[in-house]
């Protein structure tokens, strides 16, 4: 995939719009967790340190183009200033006078910050008009927000309409290993994909089947796969309904020479909460008031046994139900083996969406994956096999 990215950029001197995600997390007019503004350092200080006027440009909550006071941008601008260990500035509108105004008196270095896109109602409709407003106040146009990447709004792919569009080194960082895992990957490929229901994630099992060599469906989602190979739920989350559709990519993936791995063994408990009184069972084992709640240890070594032959891993979704120990044991256990591959140069492990980041974070093993994505639609998207509007700005001819 190529696409354009700011070494391919003349900046000096120039005004750079920089779409940037800095939807952070607040706590009573605080940012409690700055790691999206550290994501975005690499791509201001570049720019910065060649010249450019940095002008920063992100949503922020669902305004839904109202002015709504709790929802502005402005207390992002300390903990930023102090990130970058250099002033920030602020324009209290993203367009605009005070925008035009904060603008016109920036020098090649500065940084400013206009307020949130979404106070507009152009914005989530990608009015041409905004996209024409918002470009006016730059040279040039630069997407580091993968996470609003499968957005078509006026920040995020209207702009890149009117300026020569760029990504920035978060985005072209989270590109670059997306094609590591999917678009170009080292076979055989393993996915693995847990989470709640199905339903969700149909479209992203059909590409996927004819994409990888092998896919291990677990959490909830795996418990309509089990009915509809007749084997019993009891009371497990089961979406019955569906059980067509998983014969359906069952059949796909037999077609497309995709290994499918679902729970040989699992873990049951009458109860759905922590630590409830739970048997480790056969798959014909499980009893009409049990829920399935994780996978059991032989198919977590299936699993690790797959890892092992793998050279790529990609992974969304929990196993089982992690928050609520001890059905969390499977994803850790197939986490930890997954980061101890990694770290030890056999395969490239790329994970995002979700509950995912948080249940490898819980595991300790997310700082042994390849590449995590702080994405969550995005990615998503990325793996249904979806063309995201944001990257398509991007490509290069
Ligand atoms: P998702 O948002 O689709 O990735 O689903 C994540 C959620 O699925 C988590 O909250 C898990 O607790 C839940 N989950 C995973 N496995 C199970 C299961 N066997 N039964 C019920 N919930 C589950």
């Amino acid at each position: 995939m190529a696409f354009r990215t700011l070494d391919d950029a003349d900046v000096k001197g120039r005004r750079a719009l920089v779409r940037v995600d800095f939807n952070v997390p607040m706590h009573e007019g605080r940012v409690s967790d700055d790691t999206r503004l550290r994501a975005a350092l690499p791509t201001i200080n570049d720019l910065r340190g060649r010249g450019a006027k940095v002008i920063l440009l992100s949503h922020f909550g669902r305004p839904k183009g109202e002015r709504v006071a709790d929802m502005s941008l402005a207390p992002v601008v300390p903990v930023l200033a102090d990130l970058l260990g250099a002033p920030v500035g602020f324009a209290a509108d993203c367009v605009g006078e005070v925008a035009q105004e904060a603008v016109a008196a920036m020098a090649p270095g500065d940084v400013l910050l206009l307020e949130n896109t979404r106070f507009h109602k152009g914005e989530q409709k990608n009015d041409p008009a905004l996209g024409r407003a918002l470009a006016d106040l730059g040279d040039l146009f630069v997407l580091d927000a993968f996470s609003s990447a499968h957005r078509a709004h006026a920040s995020t792919v209207g702009i890149a309409k009117f300026l020569p569009a760029f990504a920035g080194r978060a985005m072209q960082r989270e590109l670059d290993y997306l094609e590591k895992a999917l678009g170009q990957p080292k076979h055989p490929v393993l996915a693995v994909v847990g989470g709640a229901k199905v339903s969700s994630k149909i479209d992203l099992l059909q590409n996927l089947v004819a994409k990888v060599d092998m896919l291990c469906i677990g959490g909830g989602m795996a418990n309509t796969f089990l009915h509809a190979l007749g084997k019993p739920v009891g009371a497990s989350l089961c979406e019955k309904d569906l059980a067509d559709t998983a014969r359906v990519i069952m059949t796909s993936a037999v077609r497309n020479d995709c290994e499918i791995l679902l729970p040989i063994d699992v873990v049951v408990a009458t109860e759905f909460a922590a630590n409830a009184p739970h048997r480790s069972v056969g798959l014909d084992d499980v009893g009409e008031k049990d829920m399935i709640l994780d996978a059991g240890p032989q198919s977590v070594v299936a699993l690790n046994a797959a890892m092992d032959r793998a050279k790529t891993v990609i992974w969304n979704g929990p196993l089982g139900a992690f928050e609520l120990p001890p059905f969390d044991a499977a994803t850790k256990a197939a986490a930890r083996h997954c980061a101890d591959l990694t770290r030890a140069g056999k395969l490239v492990s790329v994970a995002g969406g979700g509950d995912t980041v948080s249940a490898l974070n819980q595991a300790g093993a997310a700082d042994g994956f390849t590449f995590i994505s702080t994405a969550g639609g995005a990615f998503l998207e990325w793996m249904e096999g979806k063309a995201l509007p944001g990257v398509e700005a991007l490509k290069s001819d």
